[in-house]
Order: structure tokens, then C-alpha cells, then sequence
């Protein structure tokens, strides 16, 4: 039978564990984590018809921390909201440089309809990695995501746009996005010195979320460090040549036919249930063989969830 639910999202978690893949089609957490609070600013923001799309991603992480509990340790639930509303502000303000984003048309896969997570560009599609850091092994990585495979779906090539927001300490990520130095006599914004180096002695730390600036006067500070091209990563388009595309879809028919047949009794992979770079959302209580379900923390979706890769 043909869902709505077939998505990189799917794929991505039926290589982590088989009812991961199964509970993902129907059901979500109903506390939001960062990630998933900053994915759907981001989102938001991106295809927004808004004058302002940043200000809509902003307002769409305030509004989603007043509508959904919030996953973290921090006490400091505004201070956080504030953190992620500044940072899914400026990352969509910087990426929406044209028309609002629209993703391709969904794609017939044998009897399942695919959804897409993409985006679609002139002559293709591209997709945003929002990552701690990137490397050439994370541009691997992110390579066989299925968010990027899916260009092989619809014969088109992907540009990956990654955003690097820098590591995670204490609920707020310490980058050059969120996080700068003040000069202690002019109050001038740096991010690091000419030698890449960081700043001691007077300078004074500030987030964005603090700083009295604009978000352009932030940009033209991060631009003036020289900062902007390793934090906005443009990794050259990745092509589907006619075999590779036909292999892949081979793949994903494959994957999706397992999916739908394994139903609710799909094979739990324990051992994956607390990983320790990405615990699963399911783990209490289905690592402990209970079904997740509106009675113990969950909320019924009705379209493809965030890509479980999203922002570590
Ligand atoms: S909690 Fe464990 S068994 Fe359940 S979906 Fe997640 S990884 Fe699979």
C-alpha cells in the first residue's frame, strides 16, 4: 500500500534499526530536542514567503518552544529558545539569498510514493548538512546520506550546503554563529586573530542572542575574520551516473518493500538503542520492548520526520 511517509528519514533509519524505520512513519516524540527545534526553524525559514524569512525561522523556534516540551538539560529554557531562534535566524538569513526554497515534486517508487527532503535548484537539487564541524570524512558520510542519494532517484545532481555551527557544551553551540568577542575598550566583534588564534586577557565573550549589533553587522564581522567559506561549505555537486542511479533505485525499492512489509513487529536492533553519538528518540520505552505510543510521551505525525543525521 502506497504512505506518505517515504523519505530519506525512512531509509536512513531502517540502516540504524528496522522498527526505528517502522515507529518514524507514525510517531514522534513529543519533546523537541535543539536539533530538531533549529532543523525546523531552519525549514521554516527556507521556504517562507515572509519579507523576512530569517525573522519567520526565528519566530518559528519561539513559537514551536511555547507549543512542545522541550529535550534538554538546561534550566534555562528561554536562555536556550533564544540561543536557537538567533542561530536559525541567521543561518536562514544568510542561506535565503532568492525566492522562497521548494522541494521537487514527490517521485512514484514502484507501488510507494517518495518524499522528498531536498530542495530544488535550477538543473538540480541541494540539501543543507547543519554539522558540528566538516572534514573529508564527514563530506563521505554525508555523500551515501539518503537526503543526498535521492538525487539518484531523480537523476539530478545534489549540492550539499553545509553549515558548521561548532561544537555543543552546556546546550548552546560554541561557533562563530552564535558565539563572538567583544574588544574591551571599543567593543569591536571578532570571532578569532589573524593567526586563527582565539582572544584572552579583556575580551569579553558574547552570543548572538545578546549582542546589541544587527545580524548584518555580525555577518560583516564573521566575513571580515575571514570565516564565512568554512562556515557556509559548498561541497561541489554530486552526479548520479545511469548505472549508479538504477543501482540506487534498486536499493531504495528494496529498503521501502522491507519497510512496508515488517509492520509493527519489526525487529528491534537493541544494541542501537543508546548509541552513544545519537541515542535513539525510541529508546524509552522501546528499548525496553514497550511501545511507544501517545499514552507515554508521543505524538502521531502525518509526514516524514527530520533526518535523524540532523546537526551532531
Ligand atoms: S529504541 Fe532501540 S529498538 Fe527501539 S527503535 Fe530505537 S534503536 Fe530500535
Amino acid at each position: 500500500m502506497s504512505n506518505n511517509l517515504n523519505s530519506p528519514s525512512s531509509l536512513n533509519s531502517l540502516e540504524v534499526c528496522p522498527k526505528q524505520a517502522q515507529l518514524r512513519r507514525r510517531i514522534e516524540r513529543e519533546s523537541l530536542s535543539f536539533h530538531q527545534l533549529l532543523y525546523r526553524g531552519v525549514e521554516f525559514g527556507v521556504q517562507s514567503e515572509s519579507d523576512d524569512p530569517g525573522k519567520a525561522a526565528s519566530d518559528e523556534v519561539l513559537r514551536l518552544c511555547w507549543s512542545r516540551p522541550i529535550e534538554t538539560e538546561q534550566s534555562d529554557l528561554l536562555g536556550m529558545a533564544e540561543h536557537v531562534a538567533a542561530l536559525a535566524e541567521l543561518i536562514v538569513w544568510c542561506l535565503r539569498t532568492g525566492p522562497a526554497w521548494k522541494h521537487p515534486d514527490p517521485l512514484a517508487l514502484g507501488s510507494e510514493i517518495w518524499h522528498p527532503a531536498c530542495w530544488s535548484i535550477p538543473g538540480g537539487l541541494r540539501r543543507v548538512a547543519l554539522v558540528d564541524h566538516w572534514s573529508d570524512r564527514r563530506a563521505l558520510q554525508e555523500a551515501r546520506d539518503w537526503q543526498t542519494l535521492e538525487g539518484a532517484l531523480y537523476g539530478l545532481p545534489v549540492t550539499i550546503l553545509a553549515v558548521v555551527l561548532g561544537p555543543m557544551r552546556n546546550g548552546r553551540r560554541h561557533g562563530p554563529l552564535t558565539k563572538g568577542w567583544l574588544h574591551p575598550r571599543n567593543g569591536e566583534l571578532r570571532f578569532q586573530k589573524r593567526d586563527g588564534s582565539g582572544f584572552d586577557g579583556n575580551w569579553e565573550s558574547v552570543w548572538r542572542e545578546s549582542y546589541d549589533g544587527s545580524r548584518e553587522d555580525w555577518i560583516e564581522a564573521m566575513n571580515e575574520d575571514g570565516l564565512m567559506a568554512e562556515t557556509f561549505v559548498v561541497h561541489s555537486a554530486i552526479e548520479f551516473d545511469a548505472r549508479e542511479s538504477e543501482k540506487v533505485r534498486e536499493v531504495a525499492l528494496s529498503k521501502l518493500a522491507q519497510v512496508a512489509a515488517s509492520g509493527i513487529e519489526a525487529t528491534r536492533n537493541l544494541s542501537r538503542c543508546f548509541d552513544a553519538v545519537r541515542a535513539c528518540e525510541y529508546r524509552f520505552p522501546c528499548a525496553y520492548l514497550q511501545e511507544p505510543t501517545e499514552l507515554n510521551g508521543f505524538v502521531n505525525i502525518s509526514r516524514p520526520g527530520a533526518p535523524p543525521h540532523f546537526a551532531r
